[in-house]
């Protein structure tokens, strides 16, 4: 048989995250590639699951989701950013923020319709691009005094006549940049001005460190009625396998979302989404400790890869630490991290896989972070190995 795969989706293959995890389970290698942490999300609300499927909650949820985590997310936008979403009409539960993206893209972007991007991207956004017969338009993040940023000008060339949406990833994966009042401020200016929608992937929402602020493009004026704002509980609550997430946007935008999504999925697990409405309530203090957690495991990596003879660049959020592998005589990210299990006993992610122009990333590797400390350790001895061999293996 010919190839069978549509031809737009020819580009995908496999995602790294999976074939980089079957690598290192095949290898016995320490996983810093793929983001999960390897600690469970706070017991009550694990409780709360259980009781949720032991007390009948196990037959189809209403479409938009079921009214208590509706009413739990509006609570939290309201609370967190004095941001007011209803929560009937204005607040679509989804399958975790992967669905809520590809919903919205499908939603509405028509074929040939413009997406801009900043690469490096989330992979999942050129593939719905693509699902949606779109077109991504990538603007490349650039290190600029030890974090990645972009060039207003370029962002600005990038729109044309056929720009529909923005897509846009604070705190983003994978550099761990969040983006400043005035980053935010220039692609508000831009959005208003061409009259983009903003989709806004916030599911580091929670995940920041020194002090630095998540502000949500949404709190932007004249950003609220323009803006799918996107989240999940897998990243906030340590539940990434319950792929639970949401939208908030004006009626009009989660009707059309709405419209795609019910013949996506229809709808998501009863049980995951009631005990998600008791963590964003009662669980906001475990999210704060968690928070502190990882900012002191980000700063034990970074010390153990400087150590290990790596440039580090600090996050400000997420739970990944972007590298630059020339000071241990590499140059390639992708040749790198396919021999980094045998070199060393580790995984991590090329950092090149998520852009449009590979050469503008390859010399990074991106490692997770959200790990015991033992593992982090263990990685970064195993990683010493490494010193010496930039330059000298083929
Ligand atoms: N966006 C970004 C930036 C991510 O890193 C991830 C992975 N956690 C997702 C979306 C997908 O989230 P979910 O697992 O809720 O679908
Ligand atoms: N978001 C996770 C990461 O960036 C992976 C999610 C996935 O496996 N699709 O590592």
């Amino acid at each position: 048989m010919s190839e069978p795969l549509v031809e737009r989706m020819r580009e995908f293959g496999t995602t790294v995250f999976a074939t980089m995890t079957k690598l290192a389970v095949e290898t016995g290698s320490i996983n810093l590639g793929q983001g999960f942490p390897d600690t469970d999300g706070p017991e009550r609300m694990l409780e709360r699951a259980v009781e949720a499927i032991r007390s009948g909650a196990n037959q189809y949820p209403p479409g938009p989701g079921v009214p208590e985590l509706r009413q739990a997310v509006s609570e939290h936008r309201k609370e967190w950013y004095g941001l007011a979403y209803d929560a009937d009409g204005e607040v679509l539960v989804t399958v975790g923020a992967t669905e809520a993206i590809t919903a919205t893209v499908l939603a509405l972007c028509e074929p040939g319709d413009e997406v801009i991007v900043f690469e490096p991207y989330y992979d999942s956004y050129s593939a719905a691009i693509a699902l949606a017969g779109a077109v991504r338009k990538p603007v490349t993040l650039r290190v600029d005094d030890g974090r990645f940023t972009f060039d207003p000008a370029e962002l600005a060339a990038a729109v044309g006549p056929r720009s529909r949406a923005i897509l846009v990833n604070s705190p983003h994966n994978p550099t761990g940049t969040v983006f400043t009042r005035a980053e935010l401020e220039a692609i508000a200016a831009l959005c208003r001005e061409r009259d983009l929608i903003a989709i806004t992937d916030e599911v580091y929402e929670h995940l920041t460190f020194d002090d630095v602020e998540h502000i949500p493009l949404a709190t932007l004026p004249g950003m609220r009625e323009r803006t799918v704002m996107i989240s999940s509980a897998g990243k906030t609550l340590s539940v990434t396998g319950w792929k639970t997430g949401w939208i908030c946007a004006p009626p009009s935008l989660v009707r059309a979302v709405q419209t795609v999504k019910q013949f996506l999925t229809f709808t998501s697990g009863a049980p995951w989404q009631l005990a998600v409405a008791y963590g964003l309530r009662e669980e906001m203090g475990w999210v704060a400790a968690q928070r502190a957690a990882l900012e002191a495991k980000r700063d034990r990596l970074m010390a153990g890869l400087e150590a290990a003879g790596f440039d580090v660049l600090r996050p400000a959020g997420t739970y990944f630490v972007q590298t630059d592998i020339r000071p241990l005589g590499f140059s390639d990210g992708l040749d790198l991290c396919l021999r980094l299990p045998e070199l060393a006993g580790v995984v991590a992610i090329p950092t090149q896989v998520f852009y449009d122009h590979p050469a503008r990333g390859s010399h990074f590797v991106r490692f997770a972070f959200c790990k015991k400390d033992d593992v982090i350790d263990d990685a970064v001895t195993r990683l010493h190995r490494l010193s010496g061999l930039g330059g000298k293996i083929t």
